[in-house]
């Protein structure tokens, strides 16, 4: 392994090579999640000689790599997902990108690929994010969805260090996620199948975790649910909801409100920027010195990261005390849940009439307000 320490890439050497061909942004309604692509993109090479290479943006197009490269066979791959927003004055803004910034440097440590300065990155997303801006589409729930990732790029059939790595960014332009209006998920509980493991790599986005889960949720179709409810261990823990981190929301029998999601340092859990939003936004209303006050939300808001079991929701809906459960991610931001198919039979969780429950709703107006900067905060980035 080379010692020539990671730095970061020198953002002023940065080329830009404008396409020839601009493309247009398609009508929001013809957007399908992930499937079409801004007219550039990001790429910066890292080799372990001679360190960052100079930052590219440059028409989006195909990578050429051996077919060697050890992406191709040992999975050395890691993503990260956040957006940009148009707000009302036509501005584009990023959200809390230093979150996905803080998650894919650790990502990054921990494959062993070199690190860089997380600044740098968000300024060079900015410019590509300003120069394909007329893809940001404008109408309400509408954005740009970004995609860094990095990859090991070495044409070897050996399993080592990668001491090439090639790190992309790529963006696509997407709809709303429920077009027709708020619609509550239905979960298959697995205790079979298992996503994340202490010791293993589940809090990290890297890509081998993501493709052993595409046969069990096609299983979960095919009985008529949506996600898989992931759960872990002898006690049918509760980690994520599909892509997304959980939240329960339960009444005490001291008549207080608990929010509930499953803590962070069991390495079960990705660690999502939604979820630390919304942990954030309840633990402000529920402070009775914050001026922020959340509609809808009780005061008496008792806010906890700890693990959750099956039974605990089983019980809670045999004597009524479950108000809502549901999943936050940075595309769906908050999908309520419906119902959870649980050893052979269904647990119905309500979830209000519009399709979403008071808590997932409230939290959801809190966060885009932010995203779209109708309310004014520091989570909100504007692309100069
Ligand atoms: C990305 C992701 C999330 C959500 O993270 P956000 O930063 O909120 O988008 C939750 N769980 C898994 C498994 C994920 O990959």
């Amino acid at each position: 392994m080379s010692m020539i320490a990671h730095a970061s890439f020198d953002v002023n050497a940065l080329t830009i090579q404008q396409t020839t061909t601009p493309g247009q942004l398609p009508p929001s309604q013809s957007l399908v999640f992930g499937q079409q692509f801004t007219d550039h993109m990001l790429t910066i090479k890292w080799h372990a000689q001679t360190g960052w290479q100079a930052p590219e943006i440059k028409p989006y197009g195909d990578l050429a790599i051996s077919p060697a490269a050890t992406v191709l066979h040992y999975a050395p791959t890691l993503f990260e997902g956040m957006k940009a927003y148009k707000d009302e004055n036509g501005m584009a803004r990023l959200f809390r990108p230093d979150m996905n910034m803080a998650r894919m440097l650790r990502g990054a440590s921990r494959m062993g690929f070199p690190t860089f300065n997380g600044d740098d990155l968000i300024h060079l997303i900015k410019k590509l994010v300003a120069l394909d801006e007329h893809f940001i589409p404008a109408d309400p729930g509408c954005s740009l969805y970004i995609r860094p990732t990095m990859i090991g790029t070495r044409a070897s059939l050996g399993v080592g260090p990668s001491d090439e790595v090639l790190l992309f960014v790529i963006a696509s332009p997407v709809g709303k996620y429920y077009p027709t209006g708020a619609k509550p998920v239905s979960l298959l509980a697995s205790s079979r199948d298992v996503r994340a493991w202490p010791g293993g790599c589940g809090s990290y986005k890297f890509g081998a975790n993501y493709a052993p889960s595409v046969q069990v949720q096609q299983q979960a179709a095919a009985l008529g649910y949506n996600q898989i409810l992931w759960l872990f261990g002898p006690e049918h823990e509760i980690t994520e909801v599909g892509m997304m981190n959980c939240f329960v929301v339960k009444r005490r029998p001291d008549g207080k409100t608990e929010l509930i999601t499953p803590p962070l340092d069991t390495g079960l859990i990705l660690p999502g920027v939604t979820r630390d939003s919304v942990l954030q936004l309840a633990r402000a209303h529920a402070d009775p010195v914050h001026p922020l006050k959340i509609a809808g939300l009780p005061q008496d808001l008792e806010v906890v990261e700890r693990r959750i079991c099956m039974t605990e929701i089983v019980e809670a809906v045999a004597n009524d005390s479950l108000v809502e459960l549901f999943g936050t991610g940075t595309a769906a931001v908050i999908s309520s849940v419906e119902r959870i198919g649980f050893e052979g039979s269904d647990v119905v969780v309500p979830c209000g009439q519009s399709g979403m429950g008071d808590f997932a709703s409230a939290f959801l107006a809190e966060i885009e307000a932010r995203q779209y900067g109708r309310v004014e905060s520091d989570w909100s980035v504007v692309v100069a």
